[in-house]
This record gives structure tokens, sequence and C-alpha cells, in this order.
């Protein structure tokens, strides 16, 4: 059966939830959005968001910034990472990662992936002992979780602190575990493109209040850190007040407002993309050469985006499938294309970082193919789009 051309937009998000409307109107009314501007007795929107998001997370800390941009600097300099040292990162991750490791004046080492687009663990080891990194920056690109355990373990033969990079995993776990939990700190993003949406902003979660007391004066307090919702007790702030720098990073009380409804009914949205995710997985699946990444059993996942390969097709046969697709409107990103389009870009398009040789991530990104799945889809949409593609990869490549 041959579908008609699809409609859809593949950057169209749902609309912001009404009661967050109502919220976001009651901070316009009031006019303080600034985080610390609060009536006698108001804990301020921020404030409650912390608190929310620290409870729903099952983080004793969080502390809420403009980005996840933001929250992976301020974590990596309050995780005591300065100039000049080597920061461990994915190979294959997006372009804000190697740039917050760069803004600090450190140095991204990139570890290579695997098929199933996940870090290799071996590589890891590797480049950890070579380069004498003390941190690694994990990011969970596009949702594939590794082996947390081996993760961990490794990176404790190692040496290597853990910060987690969660902007595609919130609401993910690993054997029950929430992803974000494993490491010393985890960001992620409230970016409109990501699992909650207030147009930018960011959340640091840790365990460790002298870390957060560290973050939290990094990311502008001017000393109200008292005005948090989920800080640790004041001894905390005794070096961090005065050995740390105002960043100014803060979230507004607007954007928290947009946000604390949307936390409310995360998980039903989760189920959401999980059906459109395995809707489309289906269609591909059928095909016979379309390889999906496998999705291991201790992994539960947000499917918010899907990933495929088809390996043996070579640059101008995967350009073809883009185009063919975008013909029957839909829209891949490949990741093999020599310079970077919208948000794909790859290693070598960074470079600001030591170019450095991947070659097993240069040849998954080779054939690595990259879709969006937004929820005003339909899970008959993604079924749709399943067909399309299918049908134009046997097109391009019979
Ligand atoms: C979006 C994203 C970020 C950065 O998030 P912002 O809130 O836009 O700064 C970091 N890492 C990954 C993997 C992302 O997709």
């Amino acid at each position: 059966m041959s579908y008609p051309r699809f409609q859809g937009s593949f950057t169209q998000q749902e609309p912001i939830p009404e009661a967050a409307i109502v919220a976001a109107l009651a901070v316009l009314r009031s006019g303080r959005l600034h985080r610390y501007n609060l009536a006698a007795g108001e804990a301020g929107e921020v404030a409650l968001l912390e608190r929310d998001y620290a409870a729903w997370q099952g983080s004793r800390y969080c502390l809420a910034v403009t980005s996840a941009g933001q929250a992976i600097q301020i974590a990596l300099r309050a995780a005591g990472v300065g100039p000049g040292d080597a920061v461990l990162t994915n190979g294959f991750t997006l372009a804000p990662v190697p740039g917050a490791i760069h803004a600090v004046g450190a140095r991204p080492v990139l570890v290579e992936i695997d098929e199933n687009l996940r870090i290799d663990m071996a590589d890891l080891a590797a480049k950890a002992a070579a380069s004498g990194a003390k941190t690694l920056l994990l990011s969970h690109m596009r949702g594939h979780l590794c082996d947390m355990g081996r993760l961990m373990a490794v990176a404790s033969d190692a040496g290597l602190q853990v910060i987690e990079d969660c902007a595609h995993t919130m609401g993910a776990r690993w054997n029950g575990t929430r992803s974000g939990n494993f490491g010393v700190a985890a960001c992620f993003s409230t970016q409109t493109y990501k699992h909650l949406n207030s147009g930018e902003g960011g959340l640091l979660t840790s365990d460790d209040g002298d870390l957060i007391a560290r973050a939290t004066i990094l990311s502008g307090s001017y000393m109200f850190y008292d005005r948090h919702g989920a800080g640790p007790a004041a001894a905390a702030y005794g070096r961090a007040r005065h050995e740390m720098p105002n960043t100014s990073a803060r979230m507004d009380n607007l954007r928290a407002a947009v946000l604390r409804p949307q936390l409310a009914i995360i998980e039903s949205r989760i189920q959401a993309w999980n059906g459109r995710h395995d809707a489309v997985a289906r269609e591909l699946a059928a095909s016979g050469r379309i390889v999906l990444p496998e999705r291991p059993r201790g992994e539960e996942m947000v499917g918010s985006s899907i990933q495929f390969r088809l390996p043996g097709l070579d640059g101008q046969v995967c350009k073809d499938l883009v185009a063919a697709a975008a013909a029957r409107g839909v829209e891949l990103k490949w990741f093999g294309a020599p310079e970077p389009h919208g948000f794909s870009s790859s290693h070598r398009s960074w470079r600001y970082v030591p170019s450095q040789d991947l070659p097993a991530t240069d040849a998954v990104l080779a054939q690595l193919f990259d879709m969006r799945l937004p929820l005003t889809f339909s899970t008959d949409d993604c079924t749709r789009i399943g067909a399309i593609i299918r049908d134009v990869a046997q097109q391009v490549a019979p």
C-alpha cells in the first residue's frame, strides 16, 4: 500500500496546557517575573519548580537555570573542572555539550560510540588512562542509555566522576533507576524540542549539597539562596559564597509557571511518545534492511525521536533518501553530511575542539538517520511515516 504525502510538521509541539497558561498569566499580572522578587509569604514559581522536580526525579537537590547548556557549564565548574582539564564525552552528541566543556576552558576528549549509539566502554577506559581526565560528561544522546551498571564500574576503576547530560532522557530509567541519578550531577533541558517546553530552560540535579551550593552561587543567586526550593542548608554555602563567580543563569518565574503543570502530566506524555516510537519502529523493522538500535532490557526509554541505520549505503544514496522522504513529507536528518544542518552536527564541525580520530563513530554516523516524533502526530500518523520511510528506502536502494 502506498500512502499519500504526509502533511504534519516535524517541529510542531503540542500547545502549552491551559493550566500552564493560567499560571503564566498570574505571574505576568503580578509583575514579579524575577525569581527573587517575591511578595510576603510567597515561595515563587521557580522555587516551587525546583521542589517539584527534585521530588519527581528522586534527587535531593535541584537548581533551575536558563538552559541545559548552562546547567552543564555550571555542573562542570561546580564539580571542580577548570581551564586545561581534560573532560571525556561522547563523540556523538549535540553541539552544546562540547560547547559547554570549551566554555569552562576545559578540553573535550571524544569517546567512540557503538552501532547502538551508546558510549564505547573500552574506548572510554583507554582514553581516561591516556588523557588523565577526572570527569566524564556522559551524554545520553537521543535517549539511548548505555549499561549504567557497567558504565559506573568503568568510571570508578578509572577514577572518573560522572556528570549526566539527560537532555533526551528526562523520565527514562535504567534497571528502575531514573536517568540522572547515577552520576554526581545531571542536566536536563526544558527547551521546546525536549520533554518539557518553556522555550528555553534547564534543570541541574544532584545529591551533593556542596556541589549544588557552588552551582547555585554560579547561577547568580546574589546570596538569595534561602529563596531556593530544593537547596542545601545555609551552612553548605559557607565557602561557595565567596569562591564562586556569579555567571548569571537564573530561571525566571514565567518559565517555571509554564513548566510545573507540564511536569504534572509528564508520565502520560512519556507513554504517548513510546506508543508513537513503537508504531514507527514496527514499520521500519518490517523492511528487513533498516537497522534499529537495540533497546536493551534494562532500559525504560522515552521515544521522543527515532534513529535507524541503513548499512551499506554510500553518501549519495543517503542524500537521495533524505530528499525522497522530504518529497513525501517526512523530515529525516542524516548525520553523515559534511556540513552541519539545523540541529545535526558531527564532531568534525566542532573546529574549536582539537581534531580527533573517531573511525567507529564516523562509520556509524555515515549511515545514521534521525527523526523527531512530536506529540502532535497521532499513532496512525507514525505508522504512515514508518511505511513511507520503508517505501523510500526500497526506492532509492532496491
Ligand atoms: C538540547 C540538548 C542539550 C542542550 O540543551 P539546551 O537547553 O538547548 O541548552 C544538551 N545535550 C543534548 C544531547 C541536547 O539534545
